[in-house]
């Protein structure tokens, strides 16, 4: 069985072997952040058991002890809480980064809000 670090690390870098589902069986609101994992293999889906991953920035996390003891719900929530992925860019930050990403990458089509904050930030300093 796979330990959540590792599956994480398979998850960034092979999404195409992984499916994630809703945990429809799960009361909580954190399964609306969280998804079950499930490998594909060939036709089949695998489910890795008790182990979910964010939805937004693909951190696992195991639910269940390998006996199917739930440890509850207090560390997704945790996570939630913290999760960067999931919160709105710090203009700070990210201006920097996208500067030099959008001046030698394609990234500028994908971006094309931040941009457009940095040229206006960019206008009112001169
Ligand atoms: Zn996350």
């Amino acid at each position: 069985m796979a330990s959540a670090a590792e599956l994480e690390r398979k998850l960034r870098a092979q999404p195409d072997c992984f499916e994630l589902k809703a945990n429809e069986a799960g009361k909580s609101d954190v399964w609306k952040h969280f998804s079950l994992i499930f490998e594909k293999d060939c036709d089949d889906l695998r489910e890795m058991k008790y182990l979910c991953a964010c939805n937004s920035c693909r951190r696992v996390y195991a639910y269940k002890s390998n006996e199917g003891v739930s440890f509850g719900t207090k560390n997704l929530l945790d996570h939630i809480r913290q999760c960067t992925a999931d919160k709105s860019p710090k203009v700070q930050v990210t201006l920097p980064q996208c500067v030099l990403s959008c001046s030698v990458s394609s990234e500028y089509h994908m971006l094309p809000v931040v941009p457009l904050l940095f040229i206006s930030s960019h206008q009112l300093i001169f």
